[in-house]
């Protein structure tokens, strides 16, 4: 590639954001490179994870027929762990077994976003793996290429999408985003364990390409502020935890540690039993949701997915078709520029406008008041679990108390360790956080 080669943008980073931006700019015949540190999209990237495609099936209709995608899931689970149980609420249908299965698989990553841009290389894209961006050019305050490593090259572009994910310091140099703050950025850690495909049927009580996604609150983090979850691959299970840095701090909790005591939980075990550990990686999550979104563009750069900070972290916990989103209405905007001939941050100003029209930033507005509900009641996903499983444990031993005895001292119990008007106070402000 030469030096003074320029293009008319130059994407940093290929996940789902920066591989949907590049799909709708090459099919636009903008001349477009995607730059990814890789050494291919995918080998770095650590998500859960259940890829949510409504976006990615109107680019590629019914890529389910070619996409290394494991399982559709027709099957979610919510539960709150103790320390020694669970209460839990389970939903299944098989409507999510027909086309477009409900938009939601579960995938491996490193295989998916490896194929997506094969797709985008094939729509025209230039895909350079194994090249790290370092820093942004500047030219008079704008945005005019990249600085990239190894070897120090410069490319030059008009316009650069920033898709590098949750370190998404590309942003910081141009103050468009202050560092972060541990209270809203997660760190999580996921482990793959390899089953045999029937096993994990059995356990999760599927059939065919059904597929089980699990999410996972209280203990489950050590009753922090964060969830840990259970999805089903094809033949493995894909594990983890995650939480604020902030509370893993404050409570001097190693997300490793926080790990293998999930997965000792009695009803985590039985489900990986004699499974084989196949991977292993850490990563952090932008949870500060729409209080906390950086400016979303300057002179020649725009942020998109991760580093822009649009992640649902309610019990949606949505963060990929988010990012394909902004990924799409980013390109779109670069169009319009491209047809105009101008970059800067007023006619790139289009794109924020785009996302609040689109489901991105009315979702993140709606659960905007979620995370600090709970930093602000700290006992909900601590203490509850535990005396919900009390009361149920009560509830249903077998003895030979009369059962209207049992009852009254549940209810005399539950008056003691919650109180009705507690539970009534904590249920509104929870309405109302999720509203
Ligand atoms: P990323 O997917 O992070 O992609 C960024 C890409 O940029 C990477 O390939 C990276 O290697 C590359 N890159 C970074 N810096 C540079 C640089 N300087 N130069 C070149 N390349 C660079 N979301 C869901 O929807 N469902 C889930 O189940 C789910 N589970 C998750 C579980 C975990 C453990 C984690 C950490 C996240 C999870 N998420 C989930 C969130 C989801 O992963 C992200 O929201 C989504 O991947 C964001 O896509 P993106 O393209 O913005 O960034």
């Amino acid at each position: 590639m030469a030096e003074s080669e320029k293009f008319t943008c130059l994407i940093v980073g290929a996940g789902p954001a920066g591989l949907s931006a590049g799909l709708v700019l090459a099919r636009a015949g903008v001349e477009v490179a995607i730059l990814e540190r890789g050494e291919y999209p995918g080998s770095k990237n650590v998500m859960g994870g259940i890829l949510f495609t409504t976006i990615l099936g109107k680019l590629l209709p019914e890529f389910w027929k070619e996409a290394p995608v494991e399982r559709h899931i027709t099957h979610r689970r919510f539960s709150l762990l103790s320390r020694d149980g669970e209460v839990g609420f389970d939903f299944k249908t098989s409507a999510f077994d027909e086309p477009p299965f409900n938009h939601t698989w579960s995938v491996l990553r490193a295989k998916f976003d490896r194929w997506y841009a094969e797709q985008v290389e094939a729509a025209g894209a230039m895909l350079i793996p194994g090249m790290m961006v370092s820093e942004l050019i500047l030219d008079g305050g704008k945005v005019v290429g990249v600085k990239t490593e190894p070897g120090g090259e410069e490319l030059r572009c008009d316009v650069v999408i920033s898709a590098e994910g949750a370190n998404s310091f590309l942003a910081e140099q141009v103050g468009l985003r202050p560092v972060h703050d541990p209270k809203h950025m997660a760190v999580a850690v996921k482990e793959v364990i390899g089953l045999p495909q029937k096993v994990i049927e059995d356990r999760f009580q599927l059939n065919d390409n059904q597929g089980s996604a699990w999410e996972i609150f209280g203990q489950a983090v050590k009753g922090t502020f964060g969830s840990g979850f259970v999805y089903t691959n094809k033949d493995s299970l894909s594990i983890g935890v995650g939480a604020t840095i902030h509370d893993m701090n404050r409570h001097h909790l190693n997300p490793n540690d926080v790990l293998e005591q999930f997965k000792k939980h009695p009803s985590i075990q039985p489900l990986i039993r004699g499974g084989e550990s196949l991977e292993y990686a850490a990563h952090m999550i932008p949870e500060g949701g729409f209080a906390h979104l950086p400016r979303m563009v300057t002179d020649g750069l725009m942020l998109t997915g991760d580093a822009a900070g649009l992640v649902n972290a309610s019990h949606y916990h949505e963060g990929s078709n988010l990012a394909m989103a902004s990924g799409v209405l980013a390109a779109e905007t670069v169009i319009e520029a491209k047809n105009r001939n101008d970059f800067s941050a007023a006619a790139l100003a289009s794109y924020p406008r785009k996302l609040e029209e689109s489901f991105v930033i009315k979702d993140l507005r709606k659960f905007q008041k979620v995370s600090a509900f709970f930093n602000e009641n700290p006992h909900i996903l601590r203490d509850y679990p535990d005396v919900m499983t009390d009361l149920l444990k009560d509830y249903f031993t077998i003895s030979e108390k009369p059962k209207a005895q049992v009852e009254r001292e549940v209810i005399a119990k539950f008056r003691s360790e919650i109180g009705v008007i507690n539970l009534v106070k904590d249920l509104f402000k929870m309405g109302r956080a999720l509203r």
